[in-house]
């Protein structure tokens, strides 16, 4: 592909000078030739037609000049050129004027097909490992061209010869060269590019997507924080009367269904006005404490505990009905009760236990408890009062 270019590239350097050499060709045969210093060494043409008279003049001054025709003219620059080993050119002809302009093969091939019509004749050739890219167009007899031509017959618009070009192919490597290196430059730079836009794409994406993360995370968090803070119980961190209230409902209605017992405990400290005033609210809420310590060992897991408020505490015992939901409030009577708390000494709880009733809602579940704590209290603390109905 890029070959194919450089050789149209190529060619078309090849036509343009030609178009060049015709033209000065021209310009000469139309001023009728060129007088030119014989100083340099330049020999007066010998393929003069000795009919022309004037081929050779002297100034006034005594200069020498010599007549130069478009055919000598032409065939002075591209020896000169040749001398530079640079572009070489050539005329030719299938009868030539002169012996040497004799067609070679390769022209004789060209000039043979301008004669059938044909325009250009080019070529790609390698010499001497030397590429190099060979053109020839007709020269075409021209008015001008006749008096040097008319004698051998040649009349306007005939073909009388072609004009050739030799271009070396090395002479478009450096932009060949340039140019592949541009594109790969290019390439490159845009690979680079793509790669460096595909990274930063990627790393934003990923830094947002952290950033997005430990946003998320971090509302979850406070989510949590804000979650304890509504359900549970500063001072004992135990479940709140709200967390409670939310969750008695939910546990009724398993209990409905799947027809398991289900106690209530509800118990509250005796007397306990005194031992804040006796020891102050500092002792008290210590009180509270390491009240919900006691019970938190005794119960199981899954039993719900919570704090409903002051001194009023709750236990939802699973699977348990009023008698076996007593028992457990014995125990934690008689725990309480034989603990030592610290300056206080002993501290004791009136209990008050109810049984689910498919009647039930969670408040009169509640109610029967607190009714059944109640009754504990009335028949002199320190006791469990069960309500099975
Ligand atoms: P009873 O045996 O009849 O239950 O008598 P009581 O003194 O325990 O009952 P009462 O309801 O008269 O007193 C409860 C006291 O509990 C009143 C209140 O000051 C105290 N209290 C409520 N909440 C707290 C608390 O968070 N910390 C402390 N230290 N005391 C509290
Ligand atoms: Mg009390
Ligand atoms: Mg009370």
């Amino acid at each position: 592909m890029h070959q194919q270019e450089t050789k149209t590239i190529a060619l078309n350097v090849a036509r343009a000078y030609i178009e060049k050499d015709i033209l000065y060709r021209n310009w000469n045969a139309f001023h009728g030739g060129l007088y030119i210093a014989t100083d340099m060494g330049l020999v007066p043409n010998p393929f003069y037609p000795p009919s022309l008279e004037e081929r050779d003049v002297t100034t006034p001054s005594g200069r020498q000049l010599t007549l130069v025709n478009p055919a000598y003219m032409t065939r002075q620059i591209y020896e000169f050129a040749q001398k530079e080993h640079k572009v070489s050119g050539r005329i030719s002809s299938l009868k030539p004027l002169r012996p040497e302009n004799k067609a070679d093969a390769w022209e004789t091939t060209a000039l043979q097909l301008f004669e059938r019509g044909h325009q250009e004749f080019s070529s790609l050739e390698s010499e001497e490992d030397i590429r190099y890219v060979r053109l020839m167009q007709p020269l075409v007899t021209e008015e001008s061209c006749l008096p040097c031509h008319i004698h051998q017959g040649y009349k306007t618009g005939d073909i009388r010869g072609g004009i050739s070009i030799r271009l070396p192919m090395r002479i478009f490597d450096p932009a060949t060269g340039k140019q592949v290196a541009l594109l790969w430059a290019g390439h490159g730079a845009m690979w680079v590019l793509g790669l460096a836009g595909l990274y930063a794409g990627y790393t934003g994406l990923r830094r947002r997507t952290e950033e997005r993360d430990l946003a998320t995370e971090e509302l979850q968090r406070l989510n949590a924080v804000l979650e304890n803070l509504a359900t549970t119980d500063s001072l004992t961190g135990l479940f709140n009367r709200r967390k409670f209230l939310e969750l008695l409902p939910a546990n009724i209605l398993e209990a409905k269904r799947y027809g398991m017992p289900l106690a209530l405990i509800f118990f509250d400290i005796d007397h306990f006005k005194r031992i804040n005033d006796t020891y102050g609210h500092e002792t008290g809420d210590y009180v509270l404490q390491e009240l919900a310590r006691i019970v938190t060992g005794t119960i199981r897991q899954t039993d719900i505990f919570a704090r409903l408020g002051g001194e009023e505490f709750v236990i939802l015992v699973h699977n348990n009905d009023a008698r076996s939901g007593g028992v457990l409030a014995e125990k934690i009577r008689f725990r309480v009760e034989q603990h030592d708390f610290p300056q206080v000494g002993t501290v004791t709880c009136s209990f008050g236990v109810a049984q689910f009733c498919p009647d039930d809602i969670a408040e009169t579940l509640i109610k029967r408890a607190d009714d059944a704590m109640y009754a504990a209290k009335q028949s002199g603390r320190n006791r469990v009062e069960i309500r099975c109905d």
